[in-house]
């Protein structure tokens, strides 16, 4: 069995991995963006046409923003996923679309790729494939592959149980495994979920005490989800004061598909939307803006304002950026990592200013920090190694390259120390290994 490295090799985004055993397989087909620039996996015409499945991890676009491209150079075979992947997926790609003008297909493959779909639950199996939880965001999933060798693909995972999901789903089989290491490297160590709330609350009672308004940019899916969750707990616990949470953005729909597919979350939150008073998805905390200019959210007291994107890269964020970024009572909060070059990057860095639309938006509001994540750290990556049954091979993808080295490192000393004879191997763009 082989298999081929088409994106996500030593760099986070444009996942796609090419197994072919007896079956060929494509595992996540993503778009990269860099800079403005968007980058597509190496992926020739011919070997789309020759595949038989493909399946997708999670909604994400750095996994899903390819496929239509898939479908528009020929390929005419099933997409397997989750049920929420593929409402998620549909919700992201529209968006892409509207956005991008130089993505490489068109709504007709948007709907080629929907009509294409398999929707596979968890454990479940169809053809080589069985589904895990991964718990990254609503619907991901780990795949396992069992083809001429059982194989298990990562895709984004999380061990750790968040508000929303359990936490991934562990100790499976597999000769190979091919790993995600976005916070690969040793130094990398996130905080629980406790310590990120109470700092975030803390952080927020502050500014809404003085009067100020609260900016938190954030992924529309999943972090979003998880923010908005521990706020309106915070505020009917009265851990923090009772303030207009205003919700803007993809934010808004993507609520409206993690509601619809309930059952994808953990029991305790179903049970909480069964008991309708107690329903987070419907709090009386939330709001919304109602005039298109957002004026209405600018004329408010003090409030809280969940807006796209997560990096400041576009979206309405930018917008209350520019109203609300010269008042120093108001405070901007990053909750997620900020890429290089990107302008939640310069705000950590202590920029004074932002550039947007070509104007400079002079920055004067306060700037913190916390870190949510809906990833392993490297202890839990780690972790979650050991316990995989019968391991032989360990591949490391979407990682920066020099976490992905380090990490490896690790890997190969843990092996050494249990006296396991587990080959872990970095593989660059492109390459082709044997499982
Ligand atoms: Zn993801
Ligand atoms: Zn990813």
């Amino acid at each position: 069995m082989e298999v081929s490295f088409l994106g996500a090799a030593r760099e986070v985004g444009r996942s796609a991995i090419l197994l072919e055993g007896k079956k060929k397989i494509l595992l996540d087909c993503g778009l990269k963006l860099d800079n403005e620039d968007e980058l597509f996996p190496i992926i020739e015409q011919r070997t789309v046409r020759k595949l038989d499945y493909v399946a997708l991890s999670h909604a994400h676009l750095d996994h899903s923003g390819f496929i239509p491209g898939l479908y528009e150079q020929g390929y005419r075979k099933k997409t397997v996923l989750t049920k929420p992947t593929r409402d998620l997926t549909q919700l992201l790609l529209a968006d892409a679309l509207r956005i991008n003008e130089d993505v490489p297909y068109d709504e007709k493959d948007v709907s080629r790729f929907l009509a294409s779909t398999h929707m596979l639950e968890y454990s479940e199996r169809a053809g080589p494939f069985v589904f895990h939880e991964a718990g990254h965001i609503l619907g991901s999933a780990q795949v396992e592959i069992n083809d001429a060798k059982r194989v298990l693909y990562t895709g984004d995972i999380n061990t750790r149980p968040t508000r929303l999901l359990e936490g991934a789903k562990t100790g499976l089989a597999a000769e190979a495994l091919i790993i995600e290491s976005t916070y690969g490297s040793p130094y990398d160590s996130l905080p629980s979920l406790k310590e990120s709330g109470a700092y975030l609350a803390n952080s927020i009672k502050e500014t809404l005490r003085r009067g100020g308004k609260v900016l938190i940019p954030t992924f529309a899916i999943g972090r979003g989800q998880e923010i908005l969750f521990t706020l309106e707990s915070y505020m009917r616990s009265g851990g923090i004061p009772h303030a207009p949470i205003y919700l803007d953005g993809m934010i808004k729909k993507a609520l409206r598909i993690y509601r619809h597919n309930a059952i994808y979350l953990k029991r305790e939150v179903q049970r909480r939307i069964l008991t309708s008073e107690d329903d987070p998805f419907n709090s009386e905390f939330y709001a919304f803006p109602e005039k298109k200019d957002r004026s209405d959210v600018f004329a408010a007291g003090p409030c809280i304002i969940l807006s796209t994107s997560g990096m400041l890269n576009g979206g309405p964020i930018l917008t209350y950026i520019k109203a609300l970024g010269g008042d120093p009572k108001n405070k901007i909060i990053l909750v997620g990592y900020q890429a290089k070059g990107t302008r939640g990057r310069e705000l950590l860095e202590g920029a004074d200013e932002l550039s947007i639309d070509n104007e400079r938006a002079p920055i004067n509001m306060q700037i913190d920090e916390a870190r949510f994540s809906g990833h392993c750290d490297h202890k839990d990556l780690m972790e979650f190694i050991k316990q995989v049954k019968g391991l032989k091979k360990v591949f490391i993808v979407h990682g920066e390259e020099e976490k992905e080295e380090e990490f490896a490192r690790s890997i190969e000393q843990w092996a050494h120390k249990a006296k396991r004879n587990v080959d872990v191997v970095v593989p660059r763009l492109g390459e082709t290994h044997k499982i």
